[in-house]
């Protein structure tokens, strides 16, 4: 069993030298545990804040442990009634080609129905991606048919299941992304109505004026991914009573934090800016998850995929996410 060990913490910069890929056995099974082989590893923004040791909503990722996340897989051996070999599921199994899965303990597992959704979007639109964009959306931003949205990191994982929940709720939806390619696809396959590359402005000007074009009416809801410039523009176009999801900030993750250049615009135009954590609302999921099988089912969320081959390549993908080099959901295929 090859795995990913978090070896020692960034000093600055997230290299791939902070990681240490070892072998292992996997230890025999006890009762109510299953053997699962991973098919995919999930790679996610929130992995790069706890590999440092600081203070935070989830405790830091231990030094010489696997590194943690989110995984889909196949049950090859169960010593549980409740699993048998074969069985396709979503856990949270770390970076590392196999686990040992104790399913007496709640939520450790989940069995997905592969016949209509691929296995890997339940680490992406159908997995905790995708509920997030439905949290902050459904919760925060509370849309009504006709208004006008904008999400940034639009052809992300979470971006890209923000634009089609919101096309299904009757909203006019305008993306920010980098790049002519993430642009093209934000507009031509997911639908958005808009989408502006932020990488053809270079100051909160020019950017103001893309959005002005872009969202003739203002802005009444906002679903925040990445922060610094991009969000100084938008704080400048939102409307009275406008409300902001703030989701992630990731253009701050991998060194300091980026400022906010007007949070006067808070109080001026009387706005709700509000943070979550998707994981601290389980109670939704159900929901969130029936609504984005039913998407991705139907061909409304068509999202894409980068996918990094063999688990010695997860370390360089990790870094290329927190460079915004991934198109779509990171993944790492093991087999
Ligand atoms: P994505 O698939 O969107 O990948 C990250 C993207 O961020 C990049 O592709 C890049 O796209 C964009 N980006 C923008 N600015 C920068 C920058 N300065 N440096 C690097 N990348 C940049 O990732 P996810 O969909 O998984 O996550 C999106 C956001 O949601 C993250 O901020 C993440 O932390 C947050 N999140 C929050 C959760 C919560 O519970 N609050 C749960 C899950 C995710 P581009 O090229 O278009 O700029």
């Amino acid at each position: 069993n090859k795995q990913l060990l978090l070896d020692n913490r960034p000093q600055g910069e997230a290299t791939a030298s902070n990681f240490k890929l070892v072998t292992s056995e996997t230890p025999a099974l006890q009762d109510g545990q299953v053997l699962v082989r991973h098919h995919y590893l999930s790679l996610d923004p929130y992995m790069r804040g706890r590999m440092n040791d600081a203070k935070s909503y989830a405790a830091p990722q231990p030094l010489g442990q696997v590194m943690q996340g989110g995984t889909v897989g196949e049950v090859v051996e169960s010593r549980s009634a409740k699993y048998q070999p074969g069985d396709k599921v979503v856990g949270f199994g770390g970076w590392q080609e196999w686990s040992v899965v104790n399913v007496e303990q709640p939520g450790a597992l989940r069995k997905v129905d592969t016949t209509h959704v691929p296995l890997s979007h339940y680490l992406g639109a159908v997995g905790m991606p995708g509920v997030t964009a439905w949290y902050g959306l459904v919760k925060i931003l509370e849309p009504k048919a006709g208004q006008t949205l904008a999400v940034s990191a639009a052809s992300g994982a979470v971006g890209s299941a923000f634009g089609a929940l919101a096309k299904a709720r009757g909203c006019r939806v305008v993306g920010i992304a980098g790049g002519a390619d993430k642009c093209k696809y934000v507009t031509d396959e997911l639908g958005f109505d808009a989408c502006i590359d932020y990488k053809q402005h270079g100051d909160i000007k020019s950017m103001s004026g893309a959005l002005k074009q872009a969202c003739p009416d203002g802005i009444d809801g906002y679903f925040e991914n990445v922060g610094g410039l991009v969000l100084d523009a938008v704080m400048l176009r939102m409307n009275a009573f406008s409300r902001i999801a703030l989701c992630g900030m990731i253009a701050g993750y991998d060194g300091q934090p980026v400022p906010m250049s007007y949070p006067q615009m808070l109080l001026t135009n009387r706005m709700r800016l509000q943070g979550f954590i998707v994981s601290e609302h389980m109670e939704i999921w159900p929901e969130a998850l029936k609504e984005l099988g039913q998407l991705v089912g139907s061909g409304k969320l068509r999202p894409r995929e980068s996918i990094a081959q063999g688990i010695e390549s997860a370390p360089d993908a990790f870094l290329g996410l927190l460079k915004g080099r991934n198109f779509g959901k990171q993944l790492v295929k093991l087999i």
